[in-house]
């Protein structure tokens, strides 16, 4: 364990269980949400609060973001109370939100103006390894960034891989949720094609899982799938959003297209909300 303090800002799905597990290796947590109340769980797990994000990084060594996206992370380190509204010499900010890499290079770069250290570490893992503290942080920085980090990431995730420069842990990031996206819509046609032609859901999902075809994800999805219910672990919106952002980077491949216009329209019909796995109630 390190002796640095903890700040935290953005407390969504991933956020509340990666803070409860800083909280439970003992380390000194202040965090801060926009919806104030979101808070409170924290507060009564030994969290304290900040004021606004100037406050957390004025108070504390190491402070992770983990928003919703690139407008969002803009906002909390651009803002008048920001992140960046006034020098930190020696701290760090640790981006965990999935963003895109030129949004990273940007970020990175104006902290460093304000003497504020940076690593861009997007994960892979939904809210289950985010509870479990066995998410996968897909890191771009420095080496020495990467090293003072490490002790938190090892809480947070079952591993951590430096992959480059700033930037190309959200490049890492956007490459892995294609192949989810490829993953999670296989899935859903393969279902409702097997259906069609008299094979139950249930008995396609032993063939699928039983087989080697099977993998965490279609695991994972399997209880939704058969209750046809899509409570959100990982919303559709997001990634419709982290597809997009795929798109912006280049992403022009054969799959890639009819993909992107399946959780588009998925998106646009208002299951925008409900789990990924909700894009077979659009096919
Ligand atoms: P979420 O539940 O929607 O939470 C988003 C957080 O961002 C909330 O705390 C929200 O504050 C805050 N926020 C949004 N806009 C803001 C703004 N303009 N200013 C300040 N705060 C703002 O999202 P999540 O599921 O935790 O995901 C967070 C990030 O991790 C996303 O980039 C996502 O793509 C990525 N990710 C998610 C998963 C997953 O399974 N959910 C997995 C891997 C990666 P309020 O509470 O006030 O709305």
């Amino acid at each position: 364990m390190s002796t640095e303090k903890i700040g935290w800002i953005g407390l969504g799905n991933m956020g509340i269980p990666m803070v409860k597990n800083l909280l439970k290796a003992n380390y000194e947590v202040t965090v801060f949400n926009r919806t104030k109340e979101k808070e409170q769980e924290l507060i009564n797990l030994g969290a304290k609060s900040g004021a606004n994000p100037q406050e957390l990084i004025q108070n504390c060594d190491v402070v992770f973001t983990m928003l919703t996206n690139d407008d969002a992370v803009k906002e909390v380190f651009l803002s008048e109370t920001g992140l960046l509204s006034k020098p930190e010499t020696g701290k760090l900010i640790i981006n965990m939100s999935t963003i895109s890499p030129e949004t990273s290079k940007f970020l990175a770069e104006i902290s460093n103006k304000h003497q504020i250290e940076f690593l861009d570490a997007p994960v892979s893992g939904s809210v289950k390894p985010a509870q479990d503290g066995a998410l996968i942080i897909l890191v771009g920085g420095s080496t020495k960034n990467y090293e003072r980090a490490r002790p938190l990431l090892d809480i947070l995730g079952k591993l951590s891989l430096l992959l480059g420069e700033i930037g190309v842990g959200s490049s890492a990031k956007l490459a892995i949720n294609y192949f989810l996206a490829l993953n999670i819509q296989g899935l859903a046609e393969t279902v409702l094609f097997a259906e069609k032609n008299g094979v139950s859901r249930e008995n396609m999902l032993t063939i699928v899982n039983e087989g080697a075809c099977g993998n965490g994800i279609t695991n994972i999805k399997t209880p939704s799938l058969l209750s046809n219910q899509y409570p959100a672990a990982f919303p559709l919106k997001l990634l419709h959003k982290d597809l997009n952002l795929a798109k912006e980077e280049g992403l022009n491949t054969p799959l890639f297209h009819p993909l992107f216009e399946s959780f588009k329209q998925a998106k646009d019909n208002g299951l925008g909300e409900e789990d990924v796995m909700a894009i077979i109630k659009s096919l």
